[in-house]
């Protein structure tokens, strides 16, 4: 069989899907995709989920490879490295990559997930329905039960590969998870996040082209730039602790004590009026595994492996299963889908967790870690070695963010530094001493 008579059911039309129905319509398969929301190119923008990523390396390699890279940055705003806020108002700046000047870039989500839809809808080959809801999965049979709240009509619709991009809480996983030995970790974090934000007109009392922290031990808040020169702000913080202020006045006396140069960045009454009138959103974290069943369906992005935010991540990671898949149809797609689909459980399943612990260590990294003077040190001896070494010692940092490197090797290489960094502390201590004792 050729793959234009092959044909994908994508369910989700958000950022993954739409990116992977990009790369399946290059190779030919006849796509149709069923997302829930409406087009959200006629919708109104909703405030809630985060309005702005943080896109990198393996985001843009996916992107590159359908021809989207140079429109999507062109829509984006670089960012070279943090800026740190301390309680006291003092600011100190750590690039990204100080050797080679790479950066990550802020992209909106709303204006990525249209040029992906956009860029999906130019193939003759894709087929793309809107306020239509999965409902069930028949996996044997390659079947899919779907709501079209427009007509209020059950649709049957059958394919031979059905992909669930649907985000955290999947419905194609949930059918996965009825099949024998699927197995799922899912975790809530005690903490939560809530977004505010800083309208373009008081846009430069922040440095430009930074990812702005306000590290506070057990919480933290970030700033991400908007190409019309708003800004994003979220707060992270543990839910009882977003609980406790439920006042103008609590509010104040929180921000006053922890973030007093945010105040008026923000401005008071948007931050009273974005703070109060707003719930903070939940975090999940999952591991499942396998990503497939037979031949029939599998899991990408947030569907397969939701993350907490904190390594920027998430979306990048989706964006690279897309990647990888294809690599896997070009090197065995050509009889049936079985092989690729299992080769792909292979290839993700160590990745995919070890970048998950990562995003997790990350948090404790922003919120805390940044403001120890160990953490600088070891910036520090990381970016010199790196200078000295750079084939041999990549810093996991960029690793993560700057290269294709799997995130499971990426997680390796810095157990082994981390080792050789011990032993090399060790000797030099051990010198230190012998110096010491030989001078007295
Ligand atoms: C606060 C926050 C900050 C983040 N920051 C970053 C970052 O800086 N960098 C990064 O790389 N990642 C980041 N992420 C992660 C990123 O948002 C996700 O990894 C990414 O959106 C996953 O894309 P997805 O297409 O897999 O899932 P989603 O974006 O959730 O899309 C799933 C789609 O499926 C649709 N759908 C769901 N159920 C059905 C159904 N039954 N039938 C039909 N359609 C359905 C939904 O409507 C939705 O459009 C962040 C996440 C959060 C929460």
């Amino acid at each position: 069989m050729s793959n234009d008579t092959k044909s994908v059911i994508i369910i989700g039309g958000g950022l993954v899907g739409s990116l992977c129905a990009c790369f399946l319509a290059k190779r030919g398969y006849q796509i149709q995709v069923y997302e829930a929301r409406e087009d959200l190119r006629k919708a109104k923008h909703q405030r809630g989920k985060s309005i702005n990523l943080a896109l990198s390396h393996r985001g843009r390699f996916a992107l590159r490879s359908v021809g989207l890279e140079e429109k999507v940055l062109e829509n984006a705003v670089p960012m070279e490295g943090r800026l740190l806020h301390s309680i006291s108002n003092a600011t100190k700046s750590i690039a990204y990559d100080k050797h080679t000047n790479q950066c990550i870039y802020s992209v909106s989500r709303n204006i990525l997930n249209e040029i992906l839809l956009t860029a999906a809808e130019k193939y003759p080959n894709v087929k793309l329905f809107f306020q239509c809801k999965l409902k069930d999965v028949f996996l044997k049979e390659g079947k899919c039960v779907i709501y079209d709240s427009k007509t209020k009509e059950i649709l049957n619709i059958e394919a031979d590969l059905i992909i669930g991009a649907d985000g955290a809480f999947s419905r194609v996983r949930r059918c996965l998870q009825q099949t024998p030995l699927f197995h799922l970790n899912q975790s809530y974090i005690e903490h939560g996040y809530l977004e505010l934000s800083v309208p373009s007109e008081r846009g430069h009392l922040l440095v430009p082209n930074l990812l702005h922290i306000w590290p506070r031990g057990e919480f933290m808040m970030i700033a991400l730039p908007n190409s019309d020169g708003s800004w994003t702000v979220t707060l992270f913080m543990s839910l009882e602790k977003f609980k406790e202020i439920d006042s103008k006045k609590k509010l104040k006396i929180f921000f006053e004590q922890h973030f007093p140069d945010a105040i008026d960045i923000i401005g008071k009454e948007a931050l009273e009026r974005e703070f109060l009138s707003s719930s903070p959103n939940y975090f999940i974290s999952l591991k499942c595994n396998p990503y497939h069943f037979q031949d029939r369906a599998l899991i990408i992005g947030d569907a397969a492996h939701a993350m907490v935010p904190f390594y920027g991540q998430g979306m990048n990671c989706g964006f690279e299963d897309c990647t990888v898949l294809d690599q896997l149809l070009e090197v065995h797609g050509k009889c049936s889908f079985d092989i690729v689909l299992e080769k792909f459980t292979q290839r993700r399943r160590e990745d995919v967790h070890a970048i998950c612990d990562l995003a997790m260590y990350n948090y404790i990294e922003m919120r805390d870690l940044v403001t120890r003077p160990t953490f600088h040190a070891r910036k520090i001896i990381d970016d010199f070695l790196y200078k000295l070494l750079p084939t041999i010692w990549l810093p996991l940092y960029n690793s993560v963010s700057f290269t294709n490197t799997r995130y499971s090797v990426c997680m390796r290489n810095r157990q082994w530094q981390n080792k050789v960094l011990s032993i090399g502390l060790c000797i030099l201590t051990v010198i230190l001493f012998v110096s010491i004792f030989c001078l007295m």
